[in-house]
């Protein structure tokens, strides 16, 4: 998707601050950090949200690779000893306001027990 800002970042054609690429998945900061650290992992393959990604053949696999990312983004963001946050927002409600799916891991901060 050509006009899509996370494809583009994918590809390398808009800069982000990357920490972590595969051939499936990219991750990098999130220009706007809602926490000490606030990484967005993004499939390589465009699907709208979660429920287009449910829909496309190629779902399972994708999330097969954000799975497998998981780990390697959380270490480099040196959370994954203390711990984080991973949000997938989805639709209006859910305040998706980028249409490519994508999952917050936030951390480096020790949140409530409340989700809101
Ligand atoms: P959403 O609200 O769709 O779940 O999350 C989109 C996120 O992308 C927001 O947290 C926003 O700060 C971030 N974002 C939007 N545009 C850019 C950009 O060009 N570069 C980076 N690194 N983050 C972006
Ligand atoms: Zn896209």
């Amino acid at each position: 998707m050509s006009d899509c800002i996370f494809c583009q970042i994918a590809a390398g054609e808009i800069p982000a601050r990357m920490i972590y690429q595969d051939e499936s998945v990219v991750a990098f900061h999130d220009l706007h950090p809602a926490a000490p650290t606030h990484i967005l992992i993004v499939p390589r393959h465009h699907a709208g949200d979660v429920l287009e990604l449910a829909a496309d053949p190629r779902g399972p696999e994708v999330m097969e690779a954000v799975l497998k990312a998981v780990p390697q983004v959380a270490a480099a963001a040196g959370v994954d000893r203390t711990g984080f946050r991973l949000i997938n927002n989805c639709g209006e409600d859910g305040g998706q306001t980028i249409r490519h799916i994508h999952f917050h891991l936030i951390g480096g901060k020790r949140f409530g027990e409340r989700l809101l």
